[in-house]
């Protein structure tokens, strides 16, 4: 068995991108600059946020992060993404979700200009996803292809099951590990007999928000586990995630941990998604 450590390859692709993002003031004039919207003060999305600007920081381009109250209107939001889309210094434009309840999201994530839709959310980079065109990916399934390919694990022709078919997580990932020609099963709330389900895939991504639902039975004999899921375990309150990490690890050939798994790639491929966007444009 073998951890597979989203940190230290995130840590390493950043030290990357900062080598290449030192050359651009020179070549190109500026940096590439991400603007990071939060709506409320939710703790958790406040540490997401706080995490991005980080790596922005650590990998050498600008970031703006622009608060607001659980108050503002959706109106207000739209006309500061309209703001950012003309501010062709603006790269990459991402609203740290959820949103109030006041707020649709899928009007928000749609008023993004989709060259500057950096989370890959955007129903004309979902379509190009999966139309298999050229397109922004979203951050956390590229970051588990990533992953994946980093240790040589071989996805194709293998039977991946995936857990949870959010269109942030589940159906995007399901995607690239289908383009991977990988056989990909979705399983979800509704799924009958989801232990057997599990049970039979070489490769395991689970995404689905329960702390510790994945338990040994729901895995297969030297599969490989891509934990998704950042939840407080009820009794330590400290993080976990979807999958019973001591129960599952001894009989898998290669397991995320979280933290430090999937979490870290997120933000590294969100990093590497601003840095397309501005060079697409030079
Ligand atoms: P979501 O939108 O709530 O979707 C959860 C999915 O899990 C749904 O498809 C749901 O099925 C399925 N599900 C829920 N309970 C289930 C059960 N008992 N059995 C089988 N399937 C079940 O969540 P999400 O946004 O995809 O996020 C999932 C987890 O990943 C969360 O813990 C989130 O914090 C984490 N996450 C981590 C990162 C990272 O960078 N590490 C990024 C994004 C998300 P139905 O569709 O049938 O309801």
């Amino acid at each position: 068995m073998k951890i597979i450590s989203g940190k230290e390859l995130s840590d390493k692709l950043k030290k990357n991108m900062a080598v290449e993002t030192a050359t651009f003031e020179s070549h190109f004039g500026r940096l590439p600059k991400l603007a990071v919207i939060l709506v409320g003060n939710d703790a958790g999305s406040v540490s997401y946020v706080t995490g991005k600007a980080k790596a922005c920081a650590e990998v050498g381009i600008l970031n703006e992060t622009i608060r607001y109250e659980e108050t503002i209107s959706e109106n207000e939001l739209l006309q500061k993404i309209a703001e950012l889309n003309a501010d062709t210094t603006t790269d990459g434009i991402l609203v740290q979700l959820p949103l109030p309840k006041h707020i649709n999201e899928k009007t928000v994530i749609s008023a993004i200009k989709q060259e500057k839709d950096v989370d890959g959310f955007h129903p004309l980079n979902t379509a190009a996803l999966w139309s298999k065109t050229d397109c922004i990916l979203p951050c956390t399934p590229k970051g588990i292809i990533k992953l994946l390919k980093s240790e040589n694990i071989e996805i194709a022709g293998k039977n991946a099951v995936v857990i949870g078919r959010s269109n942030i997580v589940g159906l995007p990932v399901s995607k690239l590990l289908l383009d991977e020609n990988a056989t990909v099963t979705i399983a979800h709330s509704r799924t009958k007999n989801l232990a057997e389900v599990a049970a039979n895939a070489d490769i395991l991504v689970v995404a689905i928000g329960r702390p510790k639902f994945v338990t040994a039975e729901m895995v297969k004999n030297g599969a490989v586990v891509i934990d998704v899921g950042v939840n407080r375990d009820l009794e330590t309150g400290k993080l976990c995630g979807d999958v019973d990490f001591d129960a599952v690890a001894e009989k898998t050939s290669f397991i995320t941990k979280v933290p430090g798994g999937i979490g870290p790639m997120t933000i590294c491929c969100l990093i590497e998604n601003t840095i397309e966007c501005f060079l697409r444009k030079m």
